[in-house]
């Protein structure tokens, strides 16, 4: 399950490894499109609902390119993201009516550069969704009482967009997959040779630190944390 808070997030930070992952290990993806991006654009002829019907079908051609089975859009406002009880509320659905091994979303951290306050907002919720949101059946309780959902608890998460990564996947071989994956996203790209380009840049230069010629690299968490207990506090 990948928790993007634009379109065109994922694809840039994990289409590789999901085009890979889909084809080769037969993983079904599910894509989690948080808001509906209409703030993405400087042409001031465009009203932001038509952005968002565009954005929305580009998403669409992009998760497809990627393998995805199914995109949710939760349709929040671009740059509307907050650390709510519904955004909250939402990612905890789907994490229990998908039941998820691998969340992946952006790294909410940064110390050095500053991120898009939708980046920030979907990577944290993310995380407090997976954990323990999602797992303990007190946390919105409806949604397993009233929509019978099951709770989950959600194996690990891989973080693009990390200061510090520490897992490499080689995706030489689905370079182009990522790249049409990312070009999907018409609106977003004038000059899409050179953003296929940097597409290729960018992995080299990630490749280069695991001794790869093309990689996509990741903070990972894995939420067990060696404690086991909590996972049997409620059964
Ligand atoms: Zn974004």
């Amino acid at each position: 399950m990948v928790v993007t808070p634009h379109p065109d997030d994922c694809e840039g930070g994990c289409g590789g490894t999901l085009s890979r992952w889909a084809r080769e290990a037969g993983t079904q993806v599910l894509v989690v499109l948080c808001t509906n991006g209409d703030k993405g654009t400087s042409d001031r002829q465009i009203a932001p609902g038509r952005l968002a019907e565009i954005r929305a079908a580009e998403q669409r051609a992009a998760s497809e390119a990627m393998g995805a089975v199914e995109t949710v859009m939760l349709g929040h406002p671009d740059g509307g993201l907050e650390d709510s009880l519904l955004f909250r509320s939402q990612l905890v659905r789907e994490i229990r009516r998908h039941q998820p091994d691998v969340l992946f979303c952006i790294d909410p951290y940064r110390s050095v550069s500053h991120t898009h306050r939708d980046h920030r907002m979907s990577g944290q919720v993310a995380l407090d969704a997976a954990f323990t949101y999602a797992w303990s059946y007190l946390h919105f309780s409806e949604q397993i009482t009233a929509e019978g959902l099951r709770p989950h608890s959600v194996g690990e998460a891989y973080l693009w967009g990390s200061e510090a990564p520490d897992v490499y996947v080689d995706i030489g071989g689905y370079l182009e997959h990522k790249a049409a994956a990312l070009l999907s996203h018409v609106s977003q790209f004038p000059d899409p040779a050179g953003r296929r380009e940097r597409v290729a840049t960018g992995a080299t230069e990630t490749g280069k630190t695991a001794g790869l010629p093309y990689a996509e690299g990741f903070r990972r968490i894995r939420f067990d944390l060696g404690t086991p207990a909590w996972r049997y506090l409620h059964t």
